[in-house]
């Protein structure tokens, strides 16, 4: 047994068998062989084996997914279909007598550097799928079994060293229990992705992938950050206890799905859902989601292989407004860059990436990409109540720039006839610039968003995915909590809407300080919203300024603010949510 500390990335706890993600080590030693015929037939055979188990993988991917997640299977066949790939390695076993093994890995490393070298960023994409498939025939070659995540087929614990949000896409959510990764940080994007999935998860745990085997059981306490692996009986039967109590917890909080959000002494706000696709919706509405405060569209162009057309992006933008009835959508253009990056777009190289080229930067600078996203959520708008906010806006002339577009596409839209609907327009408060000049942006916008996640790292100068320095990941620091009241007064001042979709609008500590500050909508994980709704409704809003003034105007730390809002919930007068 051995309990380890990590950062709680998604509540919940989870007990199960481990699955290690890890890089299958298929190193070989080189060497030459007599029998040229039984070495190819072998060569055959682990490409059959492949090929059938990518058939599997990709009708399985199809089946739980959908279509564009299994694509890339699609192009690992075709690669194992390639007779001049073959060909060549034959050639190299008959020529030189070298293993299956040495030729193989020889013709592919030229391609792979081949690939590599090109500038189109489709050709370099085929690197990586030649590399993949060459690792899958290499496993069978060897004997070694190589641990898909496609293929997991009953319920498991991930156990990761650095999990990345293209792997986190791959995963059927249903098949896993929960998650424990060396790497990564509270507000990295594969720790949102596990929050919206409702997957317990913990990271930065430094060394658990170490010590984990396959199958081995662990427990993992997405709530304390803990993760326990090859736990004693009394601990196994101490967490399925809890398991228990959680699920009676849970069913207590669905009483509050169709109930309003409005603190006791009747102060109304919205809670809203993020979501990455439009098949989150449907959580959202089970979870009492008054809205959708952030859809991150850029999970659907990574999602693909090539960029979606205004057609296929269109039936995402409609299906979540018809899904949502008539609830207001907010949808954001697509945050590319930083953590996320579209293995087909030609992207720099960056010291910096995320201070560098992302988002709303990119968007104006491929301004065909971003016209061409415009257009899909202009034609969608006419099917609900949509808003469209930008990504990391840094200064009032990027608005400017993107709301010229915007008017440009839609008034073009009109004269070929396409109906269209009203749609506000706003930004994401998340570089403190922006947040400093939130008074200039109220006269712009129609919204404000304060992207928490993003905005936290940059006053605090502390990279979100970096576990090292987690502990500067502060959201009840007054520095932060300054600029979040600057930014909601600002709004009010106009009477615009000011709304929050980082991490920290569902957090318990959080939200009576923003109740205080008088947010007005808060988007969070599906997950979080009943809970939040039930604290929001134990709350009186009076006592909440009275907590939120005495914190922006504090000369303490983020850890003397937390302590004073639990000891004003929890103090002389203790309440239960309810
Ligand atoms: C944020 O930065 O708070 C945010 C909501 O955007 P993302 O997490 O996608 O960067
Ligand atoms: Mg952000």
């Amino acid at each position: 047994m051995k309990t380890f500390k990590g950062i709680s990335a998604s509540e919940g706890i989870a007990i199960g068998a481990a699955f290690r993600l890890d890089e299958p080590d298929l190193s070989f030693k080189p060497r030459k062989i007599e029998d040229v015929k039984s070495e190819i037939s072998r060569l055959d055979e682990a490409v059959q084996l492949s090929k059938a188990e990518l058939f599997n993988i990709h009708q399985k991917t199809l089946e739980d997914l959908g279509k564009y997640q299994a694509e890339v299977f699609n192009a690992h066949i075709a690669i194992l279909s390639d007779p001049e790939f073959f060909s060549k390695v034959k050639s190299q076993i008959r020529n030189n007598n070298d293993s299956a093994e040495v030729a193989l890995k020889s013709v592919s490393d030229g391609y792979i550097d081949t690939f590599e070298s090109l500038k189109d960023d489709y050709m370099r994409q085929r690197a990586e799928d030649v590399a993949d498939v060459m690792k899958r025939i290499m496993g069978h070659l060897l004997g070694v079994e190589l641990h898909d995540p496609a293929l997991i087929n009953k319920q498991v614990i991930i156990v990761a060293h650095d999990l990345k949000p293209s792997d986190a896409a791959q995963f059927v959510p249903k098949y896993v229990k929960g998650i424990a990764a060396d790497l990564g940080g509270k507000t990295s994007h594969s720790a949102i992705m596990s929050r919206t999935l409702q997957i317990p998860t913990v990271v930065g745990l430094e060394d658990v992938l170490a010590v984990v085997e396959n199958g081995t059981q662990v427990i993992i306490d997405g709530t304390k950050g803990q993760v326990i692996v090859d736990p004693n009986q009394d601990q196994v039967d101490e967490y399925q206890a809890k398991i228990k109590r959680n699920e009676v917890h849970q069913s207590e909080l669905r009483g509050l799905i169709n109930k309003k959000t409005a603190s006791l002494d009747g102060r109304e706000a919205v809670l809203a859902a993020n979501i990455s696709s439009d098949s989150d919706v449907a959580e959202a509405i089970e979870n009492g989601a008054e809205g959708i405060g952030l859809f991150r569209t850029e999970f659907l162009y990574m999602q693909s292989l090539k960029l979606p057309s205004e057609d296929d992006q269109f039936e995402v933008y409609k299906d979540v407004l018809q899904k949502m009835d008539g609830k207001p959508v907010t949808i954001r253009t697509a945050d590319i860059g930083g953590d996320k990056s579209l293995p087909y777009l030609k992207m720099p190289k960056q010291e910096n990436p995320f201070l560098g080229y992302r988002a709303i930067r990119l968007s104006l600078d491929k301004d065909e990409i971003f016209r061409t996203q415009l257009r899909a959520l202009i034609r969608a708008s006419a099917y609900g109540d949509l808003s469209i906010m930008f990504p990391m806006i840094s200064t009032t002339s990027e608005f400017d720039q993107a709301k010229l577009i915007y008017r440009t596409e839609r008034k073009k839209l009109i004269d070929e006839g396409t109906k269209v609907g009203q749609v506000k327009l706003g930004i994401m408060v998340e570089v403190p610039s922006a947040a400093l000049l939130a008074d200039q942006f109220a006269n712009k916008v129609d919204f404000m968003s304060i992207g928490t996640n993003d905005l936290i790292q940059y006053v605090m100068a502390a990279d979100r995915g970096n576990e090292k320095i987690s502990y500067l990941y502060q959201p009840y620091n007054p520095a932060v909590l300054r600029l979040i009241k600057n930014i909601i007064d600002s709004c009010h001042d106009k009477g615009i809407p000011a709304c929050m979709c980082g991490e920290m609008a569902g957090d318990p500590v959080a939200i009576p300080l923003l109740v205080g500050l008088g947010l007005n909508e808060f988007s969070m994980n599906a997950g979080a919203i009943l809970e939040s709704r039930s604290l929001i409704r134990s709350l009186d809003s009076r006592e909440m300024i009275t907590l939120a003034d005495r914190s922006v105007s504090f000369y303490g730390s983020s850890e003397e603010v937390k302590n004073d809002v639990t000891h004003t919930l929890s103090g002389d007068n203790p309440k239960t949510y309810k």
